[in-house]
């Protein structure tokens, strides 16, 4: 083995094979692949090797194509079969709902180019003759399924040697019997990693150890947050009825889902391979894999499969007559949202996760295409926010990952709501406020840890949601919050916002190497910046508030606090120039916003709120009632007049009771996420994470007036002018979608022109309150874009017609904000 490369991948299961493999493709041939056992010892000897395209993620979705659309190449790239049985794929839906689940998924398989049917009973049984239709009774009736033609499932150790001969022919290295037991850092910043074989010297180093992952991480001094579940499937002996069926010249059927029953079915060698995803499946290993587990597989629990094989016995007849050959149960890697961990880790530069897969056969080849772009090149290619490691925070604890995973697990087959909030590990990170909230009504949800008020139900309301892709029971409600900030005054608690002090001589020309923007050099002044990436696309968006000399208070979206916070960590000058603190734990956030607002706040400030004293997009330090040092920024996210109160954390609950009182005679009320949701649509203001991501620039974003091209050097600043010269593909728009009656878009529908052709995507959207009409928001192509176009969007299968209405729909001249 050698003693230096410049990147060393840990494990040696699919994933890990893929990202050398990627690697030496990127043309990082000096890399070297370190396992502890052999080649696909993980969880990838025993995986069940199907590959479904079927994600509802954007960007999940674009790795599971592309690793199809590979595994299809490579047995003629490197000589090695890899068994994929292109079978197609088949999902059940016996209710509608989850027919508007397949519908949902339609708009992102059509953004990205997955080729779909959705098929009635009829084709389903053509498709596939041994089911049963239904006699909705004991089984539910087919109302209609979701056909993949293009996937099917695979040989997953053949995948592995395909991948590694691919990497070897490139002259990456592999070395199995080889366990990397400890790690430290070079004093010239390179990675020494001891092994059971000799210590090895690399720039880079990635984790894609599977149920390894969270004592790997311990080896550098992180804590992953992927534990594995347990997973089981069943292998059956040969099918009498399946082998009449091939022998008539049927062919292979296509893999069978049954969601609504949480199971899966594929023909194995004239048999069945059956998989559940059941309740009460338990996770393993939360401090690690036991010395004594190698290639070894857990008991199977009959108890745990049986409602699934009863149901699917009921759906496919022929599999009762089956003789059960063998019960495979398996650690399988799962993370709290059951999507992998793909990108840098957080706080220590050259080091790379490709962990957490529990799709990992289905996701390796995406995976390592993409990690292979980001090492090699600095950035991915395509938006990864999903996958992205830094998209967690340190409220991971064991028992937080351990109540998610199960969840995750047995929630697999459910139908995914858009504003599904999953119960379990809950409440955990809350505002100081919380009870208080929860004594108006507030009904929660969960982001990045902390609760947040998705709405409050008033009295004799239940608080609680019914999920649903249409409009559903929280709505008015949602309106009446929305309408009182609009009218009156209303506050929203976004005590979540991440929040970074930075100051020191270096502070200014360090921020503004960072973003497009010109950072503020007047004291109680503010800007919206974006950092960019180095394509041009949008990374991060960040509000920089001067508050004093050589000292900028930074706010960014709350689920981007680890994300932001490592950017900034790692773009730090080394110099001692620069003083980085994250200070989002210390400091709340109330907006109080509406046109009562300057009234109310007046009671609890000395001095002058008014336009000149207080212009817009201003800020001041001032005591508000009993508080000290609150920083008063005249900005909100809502369009409306107001301030955000950024406050320290311990007067919290004397700001809030302080604001009710104060407002009680303007009828103050709470506003949630999804009035804040309505209002900033309303706006076009757009969302960092689901409008502003890397896939689009400040450019197309329509964010032209906040990038300063004829500033000095910033990250990006090179791809804007090459897009500027090139004309800029696409832009950002706000449309009335018209005559919908209860299914408003959501973000990820596709975008049509008269004829039917794809121009764009839909990004984000709601019901607009105040202006009473269904709205969204995307990017289109430029000659569809100016104001009046007219478009087609495709909600949930029907295709409406649509405008493209003015930017900032509401109140476009800001007269509410300037009032
Ligand atoms: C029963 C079952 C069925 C499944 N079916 C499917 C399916 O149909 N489709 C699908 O897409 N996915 C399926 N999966 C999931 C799939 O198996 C995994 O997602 C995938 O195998 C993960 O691959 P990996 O490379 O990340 O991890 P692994 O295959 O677990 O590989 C990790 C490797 O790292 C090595 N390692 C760990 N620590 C060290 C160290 N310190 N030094 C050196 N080496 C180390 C390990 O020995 C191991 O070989 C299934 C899983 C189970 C349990």
């Amino acid at each position: 083995m050698k003693t230096h490369s410049r990147v060393v991948v840990i494990g040696g299961g699919v994933v890990g094979v893929s990202t050398l493999y990627h690697l030496a493709l990127k043309g990082w041939t000096d890399a070297v692949l370190l396992e502890r056992a052999e080649l696909t010892a993980g969880s990838t000897w025993h995986a069940a090797g199907l590959l479904p395209l079927f994600n509802m993620s954007y960007t999940v979705g674009q790795l599971h194509k592309y690793s199809v659309d590979l595994y299809k190449r490579l047995p003629a790239e490197t000589g090695q079969d890899v068994s994929f049985h292109v079978t197609g794929n088949l999902r059940l839906a016996t209710c509608a709902e989850r027919m508007d689940e397949y519908q949902k998924y339609c708009g992102t398989a059509n953004t990205i180019g997955v080729p779909f049917q959705i098929i009635g009973p009829r084709k389903v049984k053509e498709l596939w003759p041994l089911v049963e239709l239904g006699d909705g009774a004991a089984t539910a009736n087919i109302v209609g399924a979701l056909y993949h033609p293009d996937d099917g499932h695979i040989a997953p150790a053949d995948l592995t040697m395909a991948l590694r001969k691919g990497a070897r022919s490139r002259g990456a290295e592999i070395h199995e019997q080889t366990e990397v037991t400890a790690v430290k850092r070079t004093p010239s910043g390179e990675w020494q990693l001891t092994t059971t074989r000799g210590d090895i010297v690399a720039e880079h180093v990635v984790c894609a150890t599977g149920n390894y992952a969270r004592q790997t991480g311990r080896l550098f001094g992180l804590n992953v947050p992927s534990i594995p579940v347990e997973h089981q499937y069943i292998v059956y002996d040969e099918s009498d009825e399946l082998k009449a069926y091939r022998k008539a010249g049927g062919r292979e059927l296509a893999v069978l889902r049954e969601s609504d029953q949480s199971y899966y079915l594929r023909e194995e060698r004239l048999g069945w391979i059956l998989g559940p995803y059941e309740a009460g499946a338990p996770a393993r290993f939360a401090d690690g894999v036991p010395d004594w587990f190698g290639k070894n597989l857990f008991e199977g629990d009959l108890d745990r499969l049986l409602p699934h094989v009863e149901a699917a016995q009921r759906r496919v007849p022929s599999l009762s007559s089956c003789g059960i050959k063998d019960i495979v149960n398996g650690p399988i890697a799962y993370t709290p949202d059951g999507s992998p961990l793909i990108g840098p880790a957080w706080g220590v530069r050259n080091l790379w996760l490709n962990e957490g897969h529990s799709f990992g056969i289905t996701a390796a080849g995406g995976s390592g295409w993409q990690l292979a772009e980001w090492i090699t090149e600095g950035e991915p290619g395509i938006d990864m926010m999903a996958v992205d490691p830094r998209r967690y925070g340190s409220y991971t604890s064991k028992r937080y990952v351990v109540q998610k995973n199960e969840e995750t697990y047995r929630n697999v087959f459910v139908i995914h709501y858009p504003d599904e909030e999953r119960p379990d590990a809950r409440p955990a990170k809350t505002s100081p406020i919380y009870d208080k909230l929860k004594r108006m009504g507030a009904v929660f949800g969960q982001r990045y840890g902390w609760e947040r008020a998705n709405w409050f139900a008033p009295v004799g309301v239940a608080p609680k949601d019914r999920w649903s892709f249409r409009r559903t029971n929280y709505f008015p409600h949602v309106g009446r919050e929305a309408l009182r900030i609009r009218q009156q005054v209303g506050v929203i608690d976004l005590t979540p916002f991440t929040k970074h002090e930075v100051t020191g001589a270096g502070a200014e020309a360090w921020l503004d190497s960072l973003v497009a923007n010109k950072v503020p050099t007047k004291i109680g002044r503010m800007s919206l910046c974006h950092a960019l990436t180095r394509r041009g696309g949008i990374r991060s968006e960040f509000t920089i508030t001067k508050i004093g000399d050589q000292h900028f208070y930074v706010v960014s979206a709350g689920a981007a606090e680890r994300y932001d916070s490592d950017y900034l960590l790692k773009t730090q000058p080394a110099d001692g120039s620069v003083v980085l603190r994250n200070i989002t734990m210390s400091r709340g956030c109330f907006v109080v916003a509406g046109p009562r607002s300057r009234e109310v706040l007046a009671k609890l400030v000395d001095g002058p709120l008014d336009n000149t004293a207080f212009p817009w997009l201003t800020a001041q330090v001032r005591e508000v009632g009993l508080a000290t040092d609150v920083y008063l920024l005249r900005v909100n996210f809502v369009g409306a007049l107001g301030w955000e109160l950024h406050f320290p954390i311990e007067y919290a609950h004397h700001l809030f009771d302080a604001l009710f009182e104060a407002g009680a005679e303007f009828d103050i009320g709470m506003a949630g996420m999804r009035a804040m949701e309505s209002l900033r649509i309303e706006k076009s203001y757009r969302m960092w994470g689901s409008d502003l991501t890397p896939d689009y620039s400040p450019f197309e974003a329509g964010l032209d007036r906040f990038v300063r091209m004829n500033k000095g050097a910033f990250t990006g600043k090179s791809a804007l002018e090459a897009q500027l010269a090139k004309g800029v593909p696409h832009r950002f728009v706000t449309f009335e979608v018209h005559d919908v009656t209860d299914a408003d878009p959501l973000g990820n529908e596709p975008l049509f022109d008269a004829k039917g052709n794809i121009i764009g995507r839909a990004t984000a959207g709601y019901y607009g309150h105040a202006l009473e009409k269904s709205l969204g928001l995307g990017y289109i192509r430029p000659e569809h874009a100016a104001v009046g176009s007219q478009i087609q969007i495709e909600i949930l299968g029907e295709r409406r017609h649509a405008t493209v209405l003015v930017d900032s729909p509401y109140d476009p001249e800001n007269k509410d904000l300037r009032a």
